[in-house]
């Protein structure tokens, strides 16, 4: 197995695992530069690109190339190598949703000229190139849109909301609630999201499959649940809502179902709770490390 990443927002710390396997190999590289990659491949799995809007947001041209020139070159490496290849799409693509179960077949509603514009519109863009090469070129194409996911080894510091919330509350801050808190999202547990992943890259769908959990969630009904969950009581803080964020977010994964097999099975409750116990951990650390003599 062979993991690319410029680790952008990456930590190797992540990796420490795979890292003594004998078929493992770690190659430090943006994809916008073409790879070259020794000896055969069969799957591609494309999960570049910072996923946080703050992240995204700090170099904007490199986020839309990311999405699109670093899909061509990993799109002709399939294609030279004869493998397959799978898109990490996004929820995005369907921008700011005027339905309240999006479902593939609904097109969106996202602003081209906005600050959110550079993830999305690279992502649609990326869809565009896969359908080209599955249609067109014959490579074996698979594409998921995938909504809100959590879980542990995410970055304290990754600008999402529910690694803010539970760094917040256990490191004592205010939670950090943007616009009045009722605008609503979908999480996805990582290990959900990874099997689904993997049921996807084996099946025969080429058209774009939703992968996130169905069970939706106020802003502020997930901060209830942080602050009940970690035992703090510190203060909610409201800032503005920032350009753009979508009001609703939540995955029609009926096509998931019926063609994987698949649903989500870490309700957000119990996923919360390994989340949390992961970052506690994570949090004591550093600590640590701050009353630690340099
Ligand atoms: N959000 C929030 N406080 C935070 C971070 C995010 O209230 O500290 C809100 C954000 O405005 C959005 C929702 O939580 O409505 C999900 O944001 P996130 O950045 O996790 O993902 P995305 O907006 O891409 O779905």
């Amino acid at each position: 197995m062979t993991v690319v990443d410029n680790l952008l927002t990456g930590d190797l710390a992540n990796l420490a695992r795979l890292r003594d396997h004998a078929a493992f190999t770690f190659v430090q590289q943006d994809i916008i530069k073409p790879l070259q990659i020794e000896g055969p491949v069969d799957e591609i799995y494309n999960l570049a690109c910072p996923a946080s809007p703050p992240r995204y947001q700090i170099d904007p041209i490199h986020t839309f190339r990311t999405c699109v020139d670093g899909t061509l070159n990993l799109l002709t490496l399939a294609e030279a190598k004869g493998a397959r290849i799978l898109q990490s799409s996004t929820s995005e693509v369907y921008g700011d949703p005027e339905i309240n179960l999006q479902h593939e077949g609904y097109r969106g509603n996202v602003n081209t000229c906005g600050p959110r514009a550079c993830y999305d519109e690279g992502k649609r863009a990326g869809e565009t190139l896969f359908w080209e090469f599955g249609a067109h070129r014959g490579v074996e194409t698979r594409i998921a849109r995938i909504f809100n996911t959590y879980g542990p080894q995410m970055h304290p510091d990754d600008g999402r909301v529910v690694s803010n919330f539970v760094v917040q509350a256990l490191r004592g801050d205010a939670l950090t609630i943007y616009g009045d808190g009722s605008q609503t999202r979908s999480f996805c547990y990582v290990d959900d999201m990874v099997e689904g992943l993997i049921r996807l890259m084996a099946s025969n769908e080429k058209m774009p499959v939703n992968l996130g959990n169905p069970g939706e969630f106020t802003m502020l009904e997930l901060a209830k649940l942080v602050l009940a969950k970690t035992g703090s009581a510190v203060p909610m803080t409201y800032l503005p809502l920032p350009q753009d964020d979508p009001r609703q977010r939540r995955p029609d994964i009926a096509r998931a179902r019926g063609l994987l097999g698949w649903q989500p099975v870490v309700p957000l409750d119990l996923g919360l709770d390994r989340t949390i116990a992961w970052f506690a951990e994570r949090v004591r650390a550093d600590r640590q490390k701050e009353l630690l003599p340099s």
